[in-house]
């Protein structure tokens, strides 16, 4: 992807974005603009191609996911990313998705991100207030928070859009009970092979549960089975 792309950093950010509409990865046209304002250079190490279409280690066993999954993952949650409604991103990692959330609900909204390293949340907050998204981490519409994120975060919950970017052997129940009657999670879910699972809670409290695709993920897990790299 990077053939492709020259001049300054957001530059190639929108050749990088144009490019995965080109090959079919996603057409809405507000994840294109939220990702064309959010530049992915700022999420990954220095050093590290960042339009490069591939996941990226980040450290700490784990890994920046692959910007087509940042898409998809978008536009499967975008009717959920309405301004005003709460969306919460499990796994935040390098907050690349959570400031992604923040400006799709907006200032009245709110994008809450849980991530079990405190090096990474520290780092996440960092790189947002390098972003876009800056100004709505200074406001407190968007936070990102260190703990078990398969505890999700009740502080904010219900969520009208629940995204977990690590994979579970199961969903967890307390992500269930905070998603919103009419809201969406997006979750990967198996071992090594996973199906990234599209949750919908329908307005009954029912759930209606499909599979999207088939993924990789790193495994949502406790702080010392990641760090082991069990
Ligand atoms: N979506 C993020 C990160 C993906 S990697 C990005 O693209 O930047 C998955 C992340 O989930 C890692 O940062 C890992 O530390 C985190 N994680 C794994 N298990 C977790 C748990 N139980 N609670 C919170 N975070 C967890």
């Amino acid at each position: 992807m990077e053939r492709f792309s020259t001049g300054n950093g957001i530059d190639r950010n929108k050749a990088m974005v144009e490019q995965l509409q080109r090959y079919g990865i996603f057409n809405s046209k507000r994840v294109a603009e939220t990702m064309e304002k959010v530049d992915r250079a700022l999420f990954v190490p220095d050093g590290t191609p960042a339009y490069v279409d591939s996941p990226m280690a980040i450290g700490y066993n784990v890994t920046i996911s692959a910007p087509h999954m940042h898409a998809m993952c978008l536009q499967l949650l975008e009717k959920n990313l309405q301004p005003g409604m709460h969306a919460l991103d499990v796994g935040s990692g390098t907050g690349y998705l959570t400031a992604c959330f923040a400006l799709m609900v907006g200032p009245e909204g709110r994008a809450v991100g849980v991530e079990h390293i405190p090096e990474l949340v520290t780092s996440s907050i960092q790189n947002i207030e390098k972003s876009e998204a800056a100004g709505l981490l200074k406001q407190g519409s968007l936070s990102i928070n260190v703990g078990d994120g398969r505890q999700g975060w009740p502080e904010f919950a219900p969520y009208d859009a629940i995204h977990v970017g690590a994979a579970a052997r199961e969903i967890p129940q307390p992500l269930i009970d905070q998603l919103k009657p009419g809201g969406r999670m997006v979750i990967p879910v198996g071992n090594v092979f996973q199906d990234l699972k599209v949750v919908d809670k329908n307005l009954d409290g029912s759930l209606s549960i499909r599979n999207e695709t088939s993924v990789r993920y790193v495994p949502l897990t406790s702080r010392d089975a990641q760090l082991q790299g069990s």
